[in-house]
């Protein structure tokens, strides 16, 4: 516990020559976390001052549809995929009236593209004869929509209405929050709730980008680059793969 005191109560840049201090996570109160979040946060708000999506949209529904497209596919593919896509469709009416088949083609390269196409053209009726062709800005009316789980419904809500009732836990955000000892879950939604436990309301909107952008930039899957991480003596993994990459035991 005192190791992480020490280590929150640090100010600055971490190191970047692979020497920051040993952070223990074991036994860590709910306030120390806290203020260890804190800290983590100050410091990626520092690295990454423009956090968004970084999926193209001009509209509410065309971030819901680039959202639900970007499962288990790049965000940099969507982009490409989309600007075609609300040309062919320019509104919620017209993808409602969509072709199972054609709408497939149309978003083929994203992977997944039946169960995709299936849930667009099913969440655009809904919206057409339900909502009078409009998204719902509350998480209680989107998780009502098909192919709409909290994740999505949590980017849609921070990016195009900036609305914090939750933090959106994707692939990046559950391996962040596992390495730096945020929570030992593995579903999204209990992470979620650990994390709301731990992160201050007014940074829930920006949460997510924030880890998103660390962890395409450093804190990767396969080889976290530590000795360059800026919250590396914030963070419980770091010696661990310190000596993984090292190649010492
Ligand atoms: S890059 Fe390494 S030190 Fe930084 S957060 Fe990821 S695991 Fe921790």
């Amino acid at each position: 516990m005192a190791k992480v005191k020490a280590a929150v109560k640090r100010k600055g840049r971490a190191t970047t020559t692979g020497k920051a201090r040993a952070v223990s996570v074991r036994g860590e109160g709910l306030e120390e976390r806290q203020k260890r979040i804190r800290e983590i946060i100050k410091i990626l708000r520092k690295e990454y001052p423009q956090v968004k999506t970084a999926l193209n949209y001009r509209t509410p529904f065309e971030l819901l549809v680039a959202t639900i497209l970007a499962a288990q596919c790049t965000d940099e593919r969507v982009n490409k995929v989309t600007p075609g896509l609300f040309q062919k469709y320019p509104t919620i009416e017209s993808l409602a009236r969509a072709r199972q088949e054609e709408l497939e083609n149309d978003i083929r390269s994203t992977g997944f593209f039946r169960n995709k196409a299936r849930n667009i053209i099913a969440l655009s009726k809904k919206l057409v004869e339900e909502y009078q062709g409009k998204v719902p800005d509350s998480m209680e009316e989107l998780v009502k929509l098909p192919g709409v789980a909290r994740k999505t419904a949590n980017i849609v809500l921070s990016s195009a209405f900036r609305k914090a009732e939750g933090i959106a836990v994707d692939t990046h955000v559950r391996r962040l929050t596992g390495r730096l000892g945020l929570s030992r879950q593995n579903d999204p939604n209990k992470i979620e709730s650990d994390l709301m436990a731990i992160v201050p309301q007014e940074d829930w909107l920006d949460f997510n980008f924030l880890l998103v952008d660390h962890g395409r930039k450093v804190c990767q899957a396969r080889k976290p680059l530590c000795p360059q991480c800026v919250i590396n003596h914030l963070c419980p993994s770091f010696e661990k793969f310190a000596r993984l990459f090292s190649g010492r035991k």
